[in-house]
């Protein structure tokens, strides 16, 4: 018997999280449709790169489950009483299915940009090399880098090196993309080159959760998102709507910079 698609690609399910006494995470909830782009705004600290780090146990929540597709991700405690993942199997393998893209590009300095894409495919799904060589030039080239796979990351712009770390996450062909504030630490000339990357994963159908300050293409590529003050979602909603008509007066005062 085959299993009925699950109604959501990723379910966040009322998770919480401590670092010592700092409770960043109040109890969230969120879910992506497959295909659904959703966008995370908030400010420095309201503990938007914790909620993504949940998602995949790079964080691993105190509390509340992560949902992806039909995969559960818990939680248990350990002796000292720090948070762990239930079960590392399960872990690994819904891992392969959930791609990320870091602020700072987190590539292999030593390795060529065509190394850095072929690495997981290789390493972790165990494709044979040449086949991995292959698909790795199709994604550079969909990241306009194809004539950069000889190149060492240092020999590249922020943008480029920001294409090719999403090159790398496409490559283990996951089911969900995470981004982390992909354009924050590029000079202001190339955030352009990667949201334009972004925007046509979107529209290719990719299901995506995207912790960005960029409003205008949040507002342009989004689904629903969500506003995060200080541990909880404060608000949530179509971008049409949260971005024109926020009813929460954090939210109001964290736009009104941007009107
Ligand atoms: P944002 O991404 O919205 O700026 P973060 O999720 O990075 O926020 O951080 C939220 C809060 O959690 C901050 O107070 C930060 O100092 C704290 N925090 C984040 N990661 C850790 C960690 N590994 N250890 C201790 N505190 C952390
Ligand atoms: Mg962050």
């Amino acid at each position: 018997m085959t299993e009925a698609p699950a109604p959501y690609a990723v379910h966040v399910d009322q998770v919480h999280k401590r670092f010592q006494d700092n409770h960043v995470l109040k109890g969230i909830s969120l879910h992506a449709r497959p295909g659904e782009v959703l966008s995370i705004i908030g400010a420095s600290g309201s503990g938007k790169s914790t909620l993504l780090r949940c998602i995949n146990h790079l964080v691993v929540p105190d509390q509340g489950e992560i949902h992806i597709g039909h995969e559960v991700l818990r939680s248990r405690h350990n002796r000292r009483g720090e948070a762990i993942t239930a079960d590392p199997k399960l872990l690994e393998k819904v891992r392969a299915r959930l791609g990320m893209v870091f602020q700072n590009f987190n590539l292999w300095s030593h390795r060529s940009v065509i190394e850095n894409v072929m690495e997981g495919p290789v390493h972790v799904k165990g494709i044979a090399s040449q086949q991995a060589r292959q698909y790795a030039h199709e994604l550079l080239t969909k990241v306009g880098l194809e004539h950069k796979a000889d190149a060492y990351p240092n020999e590249l712009s922020g943008g480029q090196q920001q294409r090719v770390a999403i090159a790398r996450a496409l490559a283990m062909d996951p089911e969900v993309l995470l981004f982390d504030e992909p354009t924050s630490a590029l000079d202001p000339e190339m955030v352009g080159e990667v949201l334009r990357v972004i925007r046509a994963l979107a529209q290719e159908g990719r299901t995506m959760i995207l912790v960005t300050h960029e409003m205008r293409f949040a507002r342009d590529v989004s689904n629903q998102v969500f506003f995060m003050h200080n541990g909880v979602i404060e608000e949530n909603g179509a971008p049409e709507r949260l971005f024109t008509q926020p009813q929460s007066v954090r939210l109001q005062q964290f736009l009104s910079p941007c009107v």
